[in-house]
């Protein structure tokens, strides 16, 4: 059974999307933590990111460089947080690899 997000990528269910290419897709998170929140994901379906093979490398790497392309684009001044949930216990919701992108507001320290 395909998860939330397969279903996003599939456009099976509508999101809005601020970038997508052959591996990933992003877009913003239907419920705001922060005045930018967006999720940035694998096309491939992992799990969770305790999941992921040393195969992935590249493919994790490439997450953390459209985290990059994202925030220049959108000038968010250098200044974002990257939060990854890895499992239920630490608020995983949507069992499909996800990063979250958060901006615009003061980021304390430690999060919650
Ligand atoms: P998690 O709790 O798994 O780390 O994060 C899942 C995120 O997906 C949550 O922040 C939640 O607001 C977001 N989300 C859940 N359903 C949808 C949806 O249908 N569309 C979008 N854009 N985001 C969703």
């Amino acid at each position: 059974m395909s998860t939330l997000f397969e279903k996003i990528i599939n456009r099976e269910i509508p999101a809005d999307i601020v970038y997508e290419d052959d591996f990933s897709l992003a877009f913003k998170d239907i419920n705001p933590q922060a005045p930018v929140h967006i999720l940035i994901i694998p096309k491939k379906p992992i799990e969770k990111l305790s999941d992921a093979q040393s195969d992935d490398k590249e493919l994790l790497g490439h997450l953390m460089l459209v985290a990059g392309k994202i925030a220049s684009e959108l000038n968010l001044d250098n200044t974002f947080r990257i939060v990854i949930n890895n499992g239920a216990g630490a608020g995983q919701s949507v069992f499909h690899l996800h990063l979250h992108m958060m901006s615009g507001r003061p980021l304390s320290w430690p999060p919650g």
